[in-house]
């Protein structure tokens, strides 16, 4: 059983899909393990930290990608890559194959079976597989840091012999994993924090942590799915939870927005008339901008000024912290392919909900009729 990581390529991607940390677990269940010379080190891993934990150091992605079994990558590879692999082998990472349906009809077409680890299920069991949660945790906390860092003021309240410093306000829009990472690292930072989500569930996490939970009177259970995530508001609740969000708006140095529905645009939260309503050198920091962005200024990876106010629409935050991004990462792979393996020999389980509904390709075939319609437009 061959593992191996290639070095990511994607754009300003930092991360590597396996830690020295996960080398070593793999091979004390029977595994051999190859990285890719190089992949680990934008994220401050040497190659020799690797082969010291018990992986070969391929010199180049072909040689390394030379009779593996399973392939292990962060962000979605490209079509050559996929073209390396051997009939039969398995791909695993973040795929987002509506992203891309060609690398759906590759996967097919080259007989791969391929699991995206951001559709895994939200239960109990699959916790320390939720690459989704693990890297949307780190995104909140330094979204937080960066607001922080941008803000032409401190967060805290400070009374001083030459006066009182009041503290910054901030407002965090939505508050699942992110938003209550960025609430605990702003309210640790001292801010005055206020948040919003349409699922009332998170209102006593909200709480707990220090923040005030804004009323908008469009909250409800039934914005709530069975997966946990929240639905699309109809038109008549979403202008009502802006004019109230809009007042908050105003108010906040800082809003920090998180708040997605999956496969849909990103809700407009913050509008233009709202940003021009706040004061200069106010911050927004959208971690939605790679769904369109909470915010109708932001632009993905890109600062905006608008007026004097900041919008930053970071897509890749866990890249900032390479290290500590792929050590989560690395862990959470690292559990799901210690589902595949049993005796030292890939079982695939389809009954298991952490695989049928992880896998989009197998044995020549799309998983699933999202993957089937994706390769049916595709084609079409
Ligand atoms: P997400 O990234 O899809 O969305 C972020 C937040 O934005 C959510 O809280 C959502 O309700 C909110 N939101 C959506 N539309 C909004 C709007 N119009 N206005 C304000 N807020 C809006 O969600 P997430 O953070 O990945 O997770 C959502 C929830 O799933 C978690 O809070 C948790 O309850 C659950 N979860 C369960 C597990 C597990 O059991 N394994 C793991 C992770 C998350």
């Amino acid at each position: 059983m061959r593992i191996t990581a290639p070095a990511e390529t994607a754009p300003g991607e930092t991360r590597v899909a396996l830690v020295p940390r996960s080398v070593t677990q793999l091979v004390s269940i029977g595994a051999t393990v190859a990285i890719q010379a190089g992949a680990g080190t934008a994220a401050g891993i040497t190659d020799a930290a690797y082969t010291e934990a018990g992986a070969d150091v391929a010199p180049d992605r072909k040689t390394l990608l030379d009779g593996a079994d399973i392939v292990v990558v962060v962000r979605r590879p490209e079509l050559d890559l996929v073209g390396l692999m051997g009939r039969g082998s398995i791909l695993v990472g973040v795929l987002e194959p509506a992203v891309d349906p060609k690398l759906v009809r590759a996967l097919v077409d080259g007989g791969i079976t391929a699991f995206r680890l951001e559709a895994m299920p939200r239960i109990s069991r699959a916790q320390d597989m939720d690459v989704l949660s693990s890297m949307a945790t780190l995104a909140g906390y330094h979204a937080a840091v960066m607001a922080a860092y941008r803000l032409p003021r401190i967060f805290p309240l400070m009374m001083t012999a030459a006066g009182t410093i009041t503290p910054a306000r901030a407002l965090i829009l939505g508050a699942g994993v992110a938003g209550l990472q960025a609430i605990a690292t702003c309210r640790r930072l001292g801010a005055v924090v206020e948040a919003f989500d349409v699922r009332p569930a998170v209102r006593d996490q909200v709480e707990s942590l220090g923040a005030r939970f804004v009323e908008t009177g469009v909250e409800s259970e039934t914005q709530q799915d069975t997966g946990g995530y929240a639905r699309e508001l109809e038109a008549d609740a979403q202008t009502r939870q802006r004019q109230v969000l809009a007042e908050h708006v105003k108010e906040a140095d800082v809003v920090i927005s998180t708040a997605l529905i999956p496969n849909r645009k990103a809700p407009v939260l913050v509008t233009a008339d709202m940003v021009a309503s706040m004061r200069t050198g106010s911050v927004i920091v959208d971690l939605a901008a790679s769904g369109g962005g909470n915010c109708e200024l932001t632009r993905p990876d890109e600062e905006v000024d608008s007026g004097g106010v900041t919008i930053l629409g970071p897509t890749n935050l866990p890249a900032a912290i390479p290290g500590q991004a792929s050590q989560l990462y690395s862990h959470n792979a690292t559990r799901f392919l210690t589902q595949l393996i049993k005796d030292k020999q890939v079982q695939l389980d389809f009954e298991d909900v952490v695989i049928s509904q992880t896998c989009i390709t197998h044995d020549g075939k799309p998983m699933g009729e999202q993957i089937e319609a994706l390769l049916q437009g595709a084609a079409s």
